[in-house]
């Protein structure tokens, strides 16, 4: 069904074909339903104009009404000038001041004529002044129809060729203008119970609200909407998995997972572990499929808790798989498992990328016999060749590296879906779990093992590594390792790469008596298991490396993590990477190197990680600080709905009143058939046709 909101923009007044392309290769904008939900990130309230006497420095923006009374260029010196026009409003006189754009000015702005001027007021020599301020011609400019001014996002390549905010709102406004009223996409019982606007009125407002409290009521509205269908999509999904499949129900608990826990067990479980055993054997016994999120910090042991999950499977006679997100990784698992199941008759494989010809068909052939009881691999597993004979739990570690589509696949691999054990050491702060998880159940571990030291963390500058050097010797003479970090961002790969082997370098000639390691991702698997392994194996002390180590690497005699640039790291990614020291008895240290010039941001991020280890708050953190769409695992899982207007950081009361509403609605209607719902069910349909992370949910 075609409707007027998919016109291709290019119907719209003072939409060119220059605009036209700009919009849809900067930001997605091609037909009017997109430039609609285009949604403003921030409004400024322009419905008030202030005198130039009651202006003080500490106020954000304002409007001021005046002419330009006369024009000055100065020169600043270093062949720059500054142009500045000084303004009167007749209470009092400032200066605007231009840097660039000068001639733009001058010819566009005359003196005489009434500006509104909109900016920030800053005094310098005793007057006010407003640097680059907005100006609009006050005859053009209705003050009536002034209420909050809208701030549309804008790339750079945009503002370089002279596209702004404003250029984005004027388009908008003339849709706005032409669009008749638009379809209702909530049901009325919910519209009248929550007391929301009509779409039709909030996606007017939301772009040209003439007061606070309209801009308010509009976002409400969209926002409730946006969370609203996430959360009946994932609840649908899963009471439809539940009704669609019976879980295996596992509950014998037999000779193997008993003779590992009398004789093989090295240690007493946690009381958290324990707990969550039991949650864990609950939803096995349940008779439904265990979908079950485990949460627990770097080193609070999930990798046992994984194990004696997959041993329950083998005794009642299914095979299991373990699933980490690097070869790394998989590797270690399989190392630290063998370990563990030392003396038992169980037929552990790994899996991955680089294991080739005869070892995999001997590997496959086993998984399909079931001669393999528990395969350990890397998303190779999910290859469509690998098949199980009877595959009973998937564990799969560190989540956030795998997607929902990943997930899915897996359902593949069997008649009935396997029970699933997701593991992660991110932890999520709630809103966001339901979000990104909705249809999860969720177990902590918020205990550690006993005997460990928190890992003490300190903040360096860089031109403070002598002492640095010297406390890294002092170490690895006392017998311990160190890893040491370099930062490595997508964009500009080859660079970090040259920082690397430069930092390598610098580092081989500072401890020319100590022997290093060095990874990064561009190498080949071998060479990094290699490299690794000499790491693991004490004949190196020092692991040069990007973050490919972030996640799960234990080497408990690494007593020191130095990470560089540390001002390039998210706090999760920081946390993660100080969780690889602290593993053994000794106290462990975490640097973070960074340059004197830090934002205020930085530094709130290196003050929290100098104050707490505690992944809880951190997370809490990084959600307030850079807001879920960056938060790791969202993105990199390609999981991040993408929400438009809602922000999960700050909407936590609205997620919840949507999953609230959405599973009342799925109660009462499981099989989607009731008259009043109908509107729920074709819009979800509509979303999902248009959204590809929406598809990948079902
Ligand atoms: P993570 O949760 O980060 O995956 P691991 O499973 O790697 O943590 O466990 C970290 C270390 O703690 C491992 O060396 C593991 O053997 C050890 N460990 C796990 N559980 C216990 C326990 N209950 N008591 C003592 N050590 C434990
Ligand atoms: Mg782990």
């Amino acid at each position: 069904m075609s409707s007027i909101l998919d016109q291709d923009i290019k119907f719209l007044p003072n939409v060119g074909p220059k605009t036209k392309e700009i919009l849809s290769k900067e930001l997605g904008i091609n037909s009017y339903g997109d430039l609609l939900e285009y949604f403003p990130y921030k409004y400024v309230d322009r419905s008030k104009i202030f005198h130039i006497s009651e202006l003080t420095p500490d106020m954000p923006y304002v409007q001021i009404k005046g002419k330009i009374l006369s024009y000055e260029e100065r020169d600043t010196g270093k062949r720059n000038s500054m142009l500045v026009a000084h303004f009167s409003d007749g209470y009092g006189v400032a200066d605007l001041i231009w840097f660039r754009g000068t001639q733009y000015i001058l010819k566009n702005f005359k003196v005489g004529t009434e500006y509104i001027v909109f900016g920030k007021p800053s005094v310098y020599g005793g007057r006010f002044q407003f640097t680059h301020p907005d100006m609009d011609d006050a005859s053009k400019l209705q003050i009536t129809e002034m209420g909050m001014q809208p701030f549309y996002g804008m790339t750079e390549i945009m503002k370089k060729r002279g596209y702004s905010s404003r250029s984005i709102e004027k388009i908008t406004k003339s849709l706005v203008r032409i669009l008749p009223p638009l379809p209702e996409t909530l049901p009325d019982f919910l519209i009248n119970r929550l007391h929301l606007v009509s779409r039709d009125a909030a996606l007017r407002m939301i772009h040209y609200p003439h007061s606070h409290q309209e801009m308010q009521k509009a976002q409400v509205r969209l926002k409730f909407e946006e969370l609203f269908y996430v959360q009946l999509n994932i609840l649908r999904y899963a009471s439809d998995q539940r009704r669609k499949y019976r879980g295996y129900v596992f509950n014998r608990i037999g000779d193997i997972f008993n003779g590992f826990y009398a004789h093989n067990l090295p240690f007493e479980l946690t009381g958290a572990q324990k707990r969550v055993m039991h949650e864990i054997r609950a939803d096995m016994c349940s008779g439904k499929q265990m979908n079950r999120l485990l949460q627990g910090d770097v080193g609070s042991g999930k990798t046992l808790v994984a194990l004696m999950t997959m041993l329950i499977a083998l005794d009642n006679g299914y095979q299991a798989c373990l699933m980490a997100p690097t070869e790394i990784l998989a590797e270690q698992h399989l190392q630290t498992i063998r370990e563990f199941l030392k003396g038992m008759d169980i037929r552990v494989e790994l899996l991955t990328g680089i294991v080739k010809g005869k070892k995999r068909k001997e590997i496959l052939d086993g998984l399909a016999t079931g001669a393999v009881q528990i395969l350990i691999g890397t998303h190779a597993v999910l290859e469509d060749p690998v098949s199980f004979c009877r595959l009973g739990i998937a564990v799969i570690d560190e989540q956030h590296r795998f997607g929902v589509e990943q997930r899915a696949r897996l359902w593949a691999k069997s008649a009935n879906p396997p029970h699933v054990l997701v593991m992660t050491a991110t932890p999520i702060p709630r809103t966001l779990a339901m979000t990104i998880y909705g249809d999860l159940d969720v177990s902590v571990i918020d205990q550690l093992p006993p005997g460990r030291k928190p890992v003490r963390t300190l903040h360096k500058f860089d031109n403070q590594l002598t002492s640095l050097y010297q406390s890294i010797r002092r170490q690895i003479e006392l017998g311990r390792q160190v890893y040491v970090v370099f930062p490595l961002i997508k964009e500009s790969e080859k660079m970090d790469l040259k920082n690397l082997e430069e930092g390598y370098e610098t580092l081989k000639q500072a401890f020319p008596e100590f022997s290093l390691s060095k990874i990064h991702g561009k190498m080949k698997s071998a060479e990094k298991e290699e490299e690794m392994e000499r790491f693991v194996k004490g004949e190196t002390q020092i692991l040069v490396a990007t973050t490919v180590i972030e996640v799960g690497v234990n080497v408990p005699n690494a007593s020191v993590m130095v990470i560089l640039d540390a001002q390039r790291f998210g706090l999760s990614q920081l946390h993660q990477l100080r969780g690889r020291v602290g593993r053994g008895s000794d106290q462990s240290y975490c640097i973070l190197v960074t340059n004197y010039k830090l934002s205020e941001e930085t530094r709130k991020r290196i003050d929290i990680m100098c104050d707490t280890n505690d992944g809880f708050q951190i997370a809490e953190a990084d959600l307030k600080l850079r807001g879920p769409g960056d938060l790791e695992g969202t993105q990199q899982s390609g999981m991040a709905f993408d929400l438009k207007i809602a922000n999960i950081a700050k909407d936590g009361q609205l997620v919840q009143l949507a999953r609230t509403e959405a599973q009342a609605i799925i109660d009462n209607d499981p099989l989607c058939e009731k008259p009043q719902n109908s509107i729920l069910w074709n819009r979800l349909r509509e979303l999902k046709k248009t959204n590809i992370n929406w598809a990948a949910i079902s």
